[in-house]
Formats: C-alpha cells, structure tokens, sequence
C-alpha cells in the first residue's frame, strides 16, 4: 500500500523538504557528511514518481556503487510501494553506460554480446601491443600504459582529442591507445572507461539517439557528485535536457577519487552551467555524535581550499573518539577483534560494526583473527573473490563460448588444464590471428585444415575446438550455472583441481560459489557483465557478520560502531600519494580520512602500530600526522595497561632518538605536539622490547616492559 505523500516527506528538515519539493530545474545540494544528502535523493525520487511527474523508466539516477543502488531501489520500494518497479535506469554510471552501450553497440565497432576487460586483461592488450612495438617493457610498463589510457578515458579523451601534451614512450602515446583502441574492438571487447568513452561518442555523433535518451530522462539525480570525473560530467551533459531537471547531491570534503579523475571543480561548474540552479545546504548531521563528529571537522580543518561549511548534531551522547598505538599489526587485529567480541555481548550486532583500511593488505591480519575467533565476517569492495585464478579461468570458458572472438580468454585457458599445446604454438596461432586480422578461434580453425601442425598439437587443438562448439551447443539448452560445470567436468579443469593437495579444495570450493551465485541472474551475458561491473562483492550481506572493507568502498555508508586501524605514516597517509602528488595527494588522503571518521554514528576507535611487516620486512612506524590533527577535546588516547601506547604520563615527555637502542620507533599522543614515547628493542623480531617515557631535559621517566606485561616504572 504506497503511502500518502505527507509521509514520506514528514520528518525531513525544511532545507532538506526544499531540496525534494524542488523538482523542475536544476538544484544542487551541497553539504557535509550525515547531513541525508543521499536521504533527499531518495525521497526526491520516491516524491517525483508518487506525485506521478514521471514514470520509473524515465528516471536516470546514479549512485557510486552498486550496493548504493541497491540500497536506494529498496529504500524507494519501501517509501512508495511497487510503483518503484521499473527503475531501469538507477544504477552505477557504468552499469547505465553498458545498458546504452549494449543498445548501440554497432555504432562504435562492437556487437551487442561485447565483453568487460578487466585490468587483468587491459594489461595483457597492452603488453602485446608494446612487445609488437619492440618497447622495453621493463622500462615502459603495461601497467603504466594501461593506467595512462584509463586516465586517458577518465578525462574524455579518445585517441583523436589526445592533447598533444599527453604521451608515452617518446611520441607513441597516441599510436599506443589507438592501437589499444582497435585491438579491443577486434576483441568485441571494451574495458571500464569505454563504457563511458564509446557513450560519449554515440552521444555526440548521434544527435537523435542523444536527444531520444534527453527526452527519456525527466529528471536526472545523481549522489555522491564531488567524485564525478570529466568522462562522467561530460555524459551527463550529454543526456541532461534543456529543461535542466537535474539533481546532484555532494560534499567537497568527501572527495576521495582524484586519482581516477574526479574533479571537484564540477560542483563549483554546477552553478555556472545551470544559472539559476537552487543551491541548498544542508547543516545538520543526523548520523553521529558531536565527539565524532568535532573530531573529523578538527581534522579536516588542515586542508586548505575547501567550500567550507558548518555541521552540527543534536546528539550529545557518546564517547570521545578512541586512539591507540599498539606494539605490531597482529597486536591490533589482536585488540580489535577481541573489542568486536566485547561489543557484541553487550548487544551490538556484528553486521553493525565496520573494519575500515587504508589498503587491502591490512585486511589480512583481521581476516586471520576474525576466522581464529569464529567472528563472521565479509570482506566488502574490490572484486577480491573474482580475481581469483579459477574464477577467471571459469570466466574465460564462458567468455569464449559466449564470443570467439574473445582471443584473451582464448589465450588464458587453451591450455588449461594441460592438453599439451605448448606456448610456441599458442603464440602462432595468435600471430597467425593477427596477420590475417581474424580470430585466434578462427587461425585455429584454418590451421587445422592445413597441415602446417605436428600430429599432437593438432589433436589438442581440434579436441578443444570440437568441446568449445560443443558446450556452445549445449549452451542453447542448458541454464548458464549446468552449462558452467558441465565445461568445468567435461575439461578436465576439476580433476586438475582434485590432484591439487595444496589448494585445490579451496578453488574447488569458490568455483562451487561461482555457479551457485550464477543462479541469480537470467543469462550468462547477464551474469558476466554483473560480474565486470561489481564493485562491491557483498557475499553474506544478509547474514550477521562484521563488514571489513576499503575507506574508498566505505563512502556513503554508516556503522555504529566503527574501526579505523593503520592510521601510519606512510599506510595512511599512504605514501605514494604523497610521492606522486604532494600536498594535493596528502589533502586526499585527509579527505579519506573525514570520509572513514563520519561513517561512525556512536563509536570510532583508530589505531596505529608502532611496527607493521610490510612485505615481508618489519618496519617501525610513526603514527599518522593524521593523529596529531584530531582536536584533543574529543579524542580519548587509551591505554589499558600502560604499555603499548599512550599514556597520561607521557604529556610533557619528548623523544629522544638517539639514546635508543639500535631498533625504535616513536609516537606522539594524540593533541599532544610535544609528546612522545618510543618503543625499542634490540631487533624487531626481538618482542621483549622496552618502552621508553623522556623528559624534556633528557631525563628518563620511566620504561614499560611489553613482554613482562609491566606498566611504566
Ligand atoms: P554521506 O555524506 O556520508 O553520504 P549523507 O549526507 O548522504 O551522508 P545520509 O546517509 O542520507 O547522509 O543520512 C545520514 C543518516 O541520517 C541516515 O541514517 C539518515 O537516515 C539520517 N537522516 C537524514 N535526514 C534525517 C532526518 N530528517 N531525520 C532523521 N534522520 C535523518
Ligand atoms: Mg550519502
């Protein structure tokens, strides 16, 4: 029963109620983190379609992931009922670009049935193409090619607008990406940025497609629009009409994905490409407390050139921000999931408390603890599950079978299990592909006609082809998950598997995943776009279980209870965005950080550790600078036992390098500028290791010995 429309707008604020009532005409929303910026969208949306101003199918919405979507449609469905349905267009940038790419494919060189590359993939084009232009591929990396040409993409740029300004490997930037370009069409292929780029091109070639899809879409919302890059602007210039009924929600401070290209300059060109456009700012935070919430703005006060703005909450409850240093990562996954286990007996469910990292090698150690511990838990963003070998090889089946010309699937799995076709042969087949500008399929297909192959590679490959036209036949009958194992059988992959002691079991079991999971979608295109558009995987999203995952992945959601450990220098801030791009990458990462402390609505504890093994190598760390610029009055530096951290005593202490022992580190306490204490051991796998308290005259106050489990003495 859809409600009536005074309920869903009770309770908004009136800032808020005007930014939903403001339908026609373009209105931007701009505000801090919490403030029901993604709640207004939401409503918006639920209000146009309950006041019958358009029909689902004639809404274009965008969210940054595809868990926000999701989320989104179920919030809608519940604020008006079934006439939510037929949302078609509410989804991902690229899950909407790859709806209209599908529809268009011919016009730029593709059939409907392309397939996504992954960066996998992307790297084994631009390989190929490098080694075909006798580049030193040590020197002229395929990563960094294939990371130059997404940069590329990002900005909008096919190979013909390529400013001249832009290149790689001494004048081949352009021939490069042209040649990438081509391949991929050979391939029936695109990658992530050509969903966007090859839409851009239709749009702006096609005026009647472009205008068809502008009269389509009445109203236009997008959330989450500081981290739009050009590509994503540009697009939803193209489709925005000139009745500009667009909507984008956004926070300047919560900007975190310049590295791919956003532009936080499209919120300031909001108002100059739509004069008039409603401006509504949002002030009150409805998510976290004011300890949490005075600890991220103190934070984020460090960066200069923000729009700036104010944010306040009505909840005065809670505690202060948490903060402790801890002696070593295995000693923080130690602390955390045993504060994990603390919060759920007194009643906090494990779905509402969130690991948050800096980088995916940090989830490790909580993994490890978590499976020890029986604490369930899902990992969260990234497409983890799906780069795993198996899974790719299993894809690279069904993409050949679903496409020959798939020559990268084709590479990855002809000898897979091993059917004896040596690398020499697999080479020629695809140069013989190449000269004769058709499939790898295909030159097998003529080979096998000539007698140009010794017996046993023939009868390998005309086996393969024979099973590949085969399980395409069975395709035509069969559902994509029975058609998954039966290649899976019939291939010998299994069996390959079954004879694996070491990990097989392991594979064998995510394969059993991949099929059932297949069962979800209605065919095996379906299926295997979903899979190249996944950014976030949620396995166990029903289930009660601890959500770790990116700061990145974390924007837009919230947690009660939320964990913020690895606050290092040089893990966060991460170093190489302070490398790459100085003040301007480490004002990034401190927007990274506002984002990961306004997830919290009642509890954020960060953590820092003074040695953390990082590839293999333990290293002392410094705590994050990030830590130091928490205003002190809502940060608690916590210490249970006197080791390990910080300690009141510590307040007027101050390091003194040099009279440590040969292995140390230092941190200083939150606030607390002058202060700090040093950990030190002989060697770093030496753990009985001595905490050091100095005054500021040199004199030594006290010491702390970890292993002896003493306090300071
Ligand atoms: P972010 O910047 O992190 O994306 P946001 O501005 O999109 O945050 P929302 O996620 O929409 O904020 O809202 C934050 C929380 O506040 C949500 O739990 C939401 O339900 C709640 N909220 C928003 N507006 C109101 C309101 N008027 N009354 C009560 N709760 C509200
Ligand atoms: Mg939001």
């Amino acid at each position: 029963e859809p409600s009536a429309p005074a309920d869903y707008l009770a309770g908004l604020n009136p800032e808020q109620r005007e930014a939903v009532e403001t339908v026609d005409g373009p209105v931007l929303v701009l505000a801090g983190a919490g403030t029901g910026k993604t709640r207004v969208l939401t409503t918006r949306l639920a209000h146009i379609l309950a006041t019958g101003r358009a029909r689902p199918w004639e809404l274009l919405a965008v969210t940054f992931t595809n868990k926000a979507a999701r989320e989104m449609r179920e919030r809608i469905t519940h604020l008006i009922g079934p006439s939510a349905e037929g949302l078609r267009w509410l989804g991902t940038f690229h899950s909407v670009a790859a709806q209209i790419l599908r529809r268009y494919a011919e016009l730029v060189g593709l059939k409907s049935t392309f397939t996504i590359l992954d960066t996998d993939d992307q790297e084994r084009v631009c390989k190929q193409l490098l080694e075909a232009a006798n580049l030193d591929t040590k020197r002229w990396t395929p990563r960094s090619l294939s990371g130059l040409i997404d940069h590329w993409k990002n900005r909008g740029w096919t190979p013909e607008k390529l400013p001249s300004t832009e290149d790689f490997a001494n004048g081949k930037g352009q021939s490069l990406y042209a040649a990438y370009q081509a391949r991929l069409v050979s391939l029936n292929a695109c990658d992530f940025g050509d969903l966007l780029l090859h839409n851009l091109t239709i749009l702006s070639k096609h005026a009647d497609i472009a205008e068809e899809y502008r009269r389509r879409f009445r109203y236009i919302l997008v959330d989450e629009y500081q981290d739009t890059n050009v590509a994503q602007y540009l697009w939803l210039r193209l489709l925005t009409s000139s009745t500009g009924n667009v909507c984008c929600v956004g926070d300047d401070d919560q900007s975190i994905y310049g590295w791919r290209g956003a532009e936080v300059d499209n919120i300031l060109r909001f108002e100059r490409d739509f004069p008039g456009a409603k401006v509504v700012r949002l002030e009150r935070n409805y998510r976290s407390t004011q300890h949490i919430l005075g600890a991220a703005s103190g934070l984020i006060a460090s960066n200069k050139g923000r729009l700036g703005k104010t944010l306040w909450t009505e909840d005065q409850t809670g505690d202060k921000v948490r903060v402790r240093g801890v002696w070593d990562g295995e000693a923080e996954a130690r602390l955390i999931a045993d504060e994990i286990e603390t919060a759920r007996r007194q009643g906090v469910g494990y779905k509402d408390m969130a690991v948050l990292v800096r980088a995916s090698f940090q989830m490790r150690a909580f993994e490890e603890r978590f499976v020890l511990l029986a604490v369930p838990y899902t990992v969260i963003g990234g497409p983890r599950f799906f780069e795993r070998a198996e899974i790719r090889d299993a894809h690279a089946y069904l993409r050949l079978i679903l496409s020959e010309d798939d020559d990268l699937a084709f590479e990855r799995i002809v000898n897979v299990p091993k059917r004896g076709i040596g690398d020499t042969s697999v080479q020629k087949v695809l140069q013989i592909a190449r000269l004769s500008g058709v499939s790898a399929m295909a030159a097998v297909r003529d080979l096998l006609g000539s007698d140009e192959l010794q017996a046993r590679t023939r009868t390998a490959l005309s086996n393969f082809v024979r099973d590949i036209d085969r399980w395409r036949q069975f395709a035509q009958t069969s559902t994509h998950w029975e058609l998954t194992e039966t290649v899976l059988e019939e291939s010998g992959y299994t069996d390959m598997q079954k004879a694996d002691r070491a990990t097989g079991q392991t594979r064998l079991d995510n394969l059993k995943e991949l099929t059932q999971s297949m069962q979800a979608f209605d065919s095996l295109t379906a299926y295997l776009e979903h899979v190249s558009l996944v950014m976030d995987l949620d396995r166990g999203d029903a289930a009660d279980s601890v959500q770790i995952m990116t700061l990145h992945g974390a924007k837009g959601l919230e947690f009660p209870l939320v964990f913020l450990p690895g606050w290092e220098e040089g893990v966060f801030p991460s170093q190489r965005s302070i490398d790459e791009k100085g003040e301007k990458g480490l004002e990034e990462e401190r927007r990274l950080a506002y984002v990961g402390v306004t997830r919290a609505k009642q509890d954020a504890r960060i953590s820092f550790a003074a040695n953390r093994l990082v590839y293999g190598r333990w290293t002392s760390q410094l705590p994050s600078r990030f830590v130091d610029e928490l205003p002190i009055d809502h940060v608690e530096a916590e210490s249970d036992t006197g080791y390990y951290g910080v300690t009141p005593g510590m307040k007027e202490a101050k390091s003194r390098w040099d009279e440590m022992p040969t292995f140390g580190s230092g941190y200083s306490s939150p606030g607390w500028k002058r202060a700090q204490s040093f950990t030190a051991g002989r060697s770093p796998t030496d753990r009985p290791a001595r905490h050091a308290l100095i005054e500021g005259d040199g004199r030594l106050v006290a010491t702390a010995d970890p292993k002896a489990g003493s306090g300071w003495s």
